[in-house]
């Protein structure tokens, strides 16, 4: 288990952790003033830290030892994911994080089942599973996740830039991510997920125009939640850290 922690919160050698992070200290793993714990800075610092203080509303510790980590891909995968049912989109989000996503836009498509534009409370609830998610796998670089819930076109205008533009749709027959033989390895890849029902001929031809080429995942359908899975792992496997 590792801590993150922002700059404010390191003030010379001393760490000071608060919130959730202190009950979980103090009654799930039980520590003690003496014992110690890994935590990672917002700027990519594993540190040691060893309990001087341990209450009810803080725990201050002294830092030990400190180690610069880095475990993000050199390929930036910028996920545009459908919104999908129930907590689906939530799995697709750790798993991503898992997988080393660099940022994750959820996208309303014409076949989305769900039907709501609105993103009250659900933005901060993906970017705590997202932290959570990093603290569980070591990464200490949050990956972002879209401020709104974007359109199709607006993802692509905005990932226009990026080296490899994909949009993964079950009827392309020939193109696999092995046909895809870039000149150079690329440095960042934008990639086009759709919902339960698919993308529309519409959405496809749209992308079309922004440069993204239809990619197959194979001759098998997979589910919304394992398309981008797959997907982020092909990818990372080609050009990525896997
Ligand atoms: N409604 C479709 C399946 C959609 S699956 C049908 O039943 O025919 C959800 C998403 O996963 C798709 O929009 C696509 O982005 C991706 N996907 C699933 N299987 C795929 C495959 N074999 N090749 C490429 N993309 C795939």
């Amino acid at each position: 288990m590792r801590f993150f922690v922002a700059r404010e919160q390191i003030v010379g050698n001393e760490v000071t952790l608060v919130g959730s992070d202190v009950s979980h200290i103090r009654t799930v793993l039980r520590l003690k003033a003496g014992d110690s714990i890994q935590v990672i800075s917002d700027s990519g610092q594993c540190l040691t830290v060893r309990l001087v203080e341990v209450n009810t509303k803080e725990v201050k510790g002294e830092i030990t030892a400190s180690a610069t980590i880095n475990v993000e891909s050199p390929l930036a995968v910028h996920l545009g994911q459908a919104l999908i049912k129930g907590n689906k989109f939530d799995v697709i989000l750790r798993k991503s994080v898992e997988l080393g996503v660099r940022s994750i836009t959820p996208l309303m498509t014409e076949r989305c089942v769900v039907k709501t534009n609105r993103t009250e409370g659900k933005v901060e609830r993906w970017k705590k599973i997202a932290l959570e998610s990093c603290k569980q796998c070591g990464r200490s670089q949050v990956p972002e996740v879209a401020k709104n819930i974007e359109t199709l076109e607006t993802f692509c205008r905005e990932n226009e830039h990026q080296d490899l533009k994909l949009v993964f749709w079950e009827l392309e027959e020939k193109k696999t991510l092995k046909d895809i033989k870039p000149d150079v390895q690329p440095d960042s890849v934008a990639v086009l997920i759709g919902p339960e029902g698919g993308f529309s001929l519409a959405e496809i031809e749209r992308a079309g125009q922004y440069g993204f080429q239809t990619v197959s995942l194979g001759p098998r359908i997979l589910r919304a939640e394992t398309a981008p899975v797959v997907a982020l792992a092909l990818l990372q496997s080609l050009w990525g850290d896997l």
